[in-house]
C-alpha cells in the first residue's frame, strides 16, 4: 500500500483516485477549485465515443486547416503567438499528419476505447448510469459532401454495431435532422456509443471517493511546484503547505504543463479551446435522441437529460478561456440552421474549455524520469471517453503490472 497524492479533480484525476483506492492505496486528492469537475470536464460534448476516436492529425489535415480558417463556419481558428509551446506543438502535430501515424494512433485509441468502455461498466455499481444521465444513444456522423461520405464509407470497419444510412434514412431515424436532410449525403451510425453528463459523473464519483475507507481526504489548494531529490519527488509545495507522499499522480489537465516544468519535465500538450452551448429542451421540441456529429463542420449535438448540448470548434489561441462573441455567434447560427426546433435557443448557456491536447491526440499515461511521479494527462478531445481506461492503465503501472496492451504512442517517451 502506498500513500499517493493525485493532483487535479477533473474527470481524469477523479477516476485515477478511484482506481488507485480500489487497488489498495491510500489517496489524497488535491484540487484548487472549490468544486471538482469544473475545469474542462464541466460542460463538454458528453460523448462516450469509444469507436469514433479519429486523431486530429491526419494526411490532408494541414490543407483542410488552411481552408477552414477562411470559411464562414470554419471549425478552426489560429492566432499566431510569441509562444514557443504553440510553434513546437504545431511542428509535432504536422509531423503526425501522415497516413501511417494516423493508423497507428487510431489502433491504439481503439484499444484504449474498448478498455475504457469495459472500465466504465465496472464502475456502474458505484456510479449508477442514471446519476449522470448516461444514455446508450448511439452516434450518427452525418456528411455534407460526397467526397467525405465516400471516404468514410470506404474505410474498412468490421464492427457489427456500424450501419451506413442514406440522407433520408438519417432523417427517418433521427427526426431532428429533417430540416437539413436535403443538404446531407448520408451518415454512419454506430449503436455502441453513449452520451452522458461529465460534470455529474465527476460529482457522483467524488462522493464515492469521499466515503471510501482508504481515502485520506480532499485538499483544497493550488499545487505550485514539485520538490525533488535525485530521481525522487520528495514533496509537493502547495498553497495549503508542503504535502508529502510515497507517489504523486499529475492529472491537472492543461495546468499539468506548468507544474511538470517545476520538475524539469517538458510536456507536449497545448490548449485547444472549444465551445459548448447548452439549451433546455421544451415539450414539443424535436431534440435528437441519437447523438449527432456534423462531420464537415465538426459540431456535436447530444441530448443530455433535459438539455441539448452542442460542442464544437478548435481555437489555437493559447490559455484563453474568454467567450469569443464572433465564434459563439457563428456556432449559434449553425445550430439554429441544422436543428431549428431542437431546444429553446433563447436560453442558451455558452461555455469554453481547453482540451489538453497532445500532437497525436493520444493521452500520456505512465512514468516520468522520477521513479515516484506518474502522468495521466493530454486527453484532448476525448477525456471523458478515455478517463476510466487510462485510470486503470495508470493503476496497473503503479502496481508494477503490465497493462493490457503496449503503451507505445501513449507514453512520454
Ligand atoms: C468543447 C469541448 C468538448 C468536449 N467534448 C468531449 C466529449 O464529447 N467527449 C469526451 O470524451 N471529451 C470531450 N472533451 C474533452 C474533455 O472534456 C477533456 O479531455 C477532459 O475534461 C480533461 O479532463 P482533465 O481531468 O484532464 O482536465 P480538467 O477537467 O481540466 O481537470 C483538471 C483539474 O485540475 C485542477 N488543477 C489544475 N491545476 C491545478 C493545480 N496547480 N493545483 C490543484 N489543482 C489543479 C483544475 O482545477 C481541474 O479541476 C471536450 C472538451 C471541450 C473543450
Amino acid at each position: 500500500m502506498q500513500e499517493i497524492i493525485v493532483i487535479g479533480g477533473g474527470v481524469v484525476g477523479l477516476t485515477s483516485a478511484w482506481w488507485l483506492l480500489e487497488a489498495g492505496h491510500k489517496v489524497t486528492l488535491l484540487e484548487r477549485a472549490p468544486q471538482v469537475g469544473t475545469g474542462t470536464s464541466y460542460s463538454n460534448g458528453g460523448q462516450l465515443s469509444y469507436r469514433y476516436v479519429s486523431p486530429l492529425a491526419d494526411a490532408g489535415v494541414p490543407l483542410k486547416a488552411l481552408q477552414w480558417m477562411f470559411q464562414e463556419y470554419g471549425p478552426l481558428k489560429f492566432k499566431p503567438q510569441f509562444d514557443a509551446h504553440q510553434w513546437r506543438w504545431l511542428a509535432a502535430f504536422l509531423a503526425n499528419c501522415r497516413v501511417d501515424a494516423n493508423r497507428q494512433t487510431t489502433h491504439k485509441l481503439l484499444q484504449l476505447g474498448e478498455l475504457s468502455r469495459r472500465a466504465m461498466v465496472q464502475l456502474e455499481p458505484v456510479v449508477p448510469p442514471a446519476s449522470f444521465q448516461w444514455r446508450d444513444a448511439g452516434k450518427l456522423v452525418v456528411y455534407r459532401t460526397r467526397k467525405a461520405f465516400e471516404a468514410a464509407t470506404s474505410k474498412s470497419d468490421s464492427s457489427s454495431t456500424r450501419q451506413v444510412w442514406s440522407a433520408a434514412e438519417c432523417a427517418a431515424h433521427e427526426p431532428a435532422l429533417a430540416d437539413v436532410a436535403g443538404q446531407l449525403e448520408g451518415g454512419i451510425y454506430n449503436s455502441g456509443e453513449a452520451v452522458a453528463d461529465c460534470y455529474e459523473f465527476c460529482v457522483t464519483l467524488a462522493e464515492r471517493i469521499a466515503s471510501h475507507p482508504r481515502f485520506a481526504g480532499y485538499v483544497h489548494g493550488d499545487a505550485q511546484r514539485f520538490v525533488s531529490e535525485g530521481d525522487r519527488i520528495t514533496g509537493l509545495q502547495t498553497s495549503a503547505g508542503l504535502l508529502k507522499a510515497d507517489s504523486y499522480v499529475l492529472s491537472a489537465g492543461m495546468q499539468s504543463r506548468t507544474l511538470a516544468k517545476t520538475a524539469d519535465i517538458s510536456l507536449p500538450i497545448y490548449p485547444l479551446k472549444g465551445y459548448s452551448l447548452t439549451a433546455p429542451i421544451r415539450s414539443g421540441d424535436v431534440a435528437p435522441e441519437i447523438s449527432v456529429t456534423d462531420f464537415e463542420r465538426k459540431v456535436l449535438y447530444a441530448r443530455i437529460g433535459g438539455k441539448l448540448r452542442v460542442a464544437a470548434m478548435v481555437d489555437m489561441v493559447g490559455e484563453d478561456l474568454s467567450l469569443d462573441a464572433r465564434r459563439l455567434a457563428s456556432l449559434t447560427r449553425q445550430v439554429r440552421e441544422t436543428m431549428p426546433h431542437a431546444a429553446d435557443y433563447n436560453s442558451v448557456t455558452p461555455w469554453a474549455g481547453l482540451r489538453p491536447a497532445t500532437p497525436n491526440s493520444a493521452p500520456i499515461v505512465g512514468p516520468t524520469p522520477y521513479s515516484n511521479l506518474w502522468l495521466n494527462i493530454g486527453h484532448g478531445p476525448l477525456g471523458f471517453t478515455f478517463a476510466c481506461g487510462t485510470a486503470s492503465v495508470l493503476t496497473d503501472l503503479v502496481q508494477g503490472k503490465a497493462p493490457p496492451f503496449t503503451l507505445e504512442g501513449l507514453s512520454l517517451r
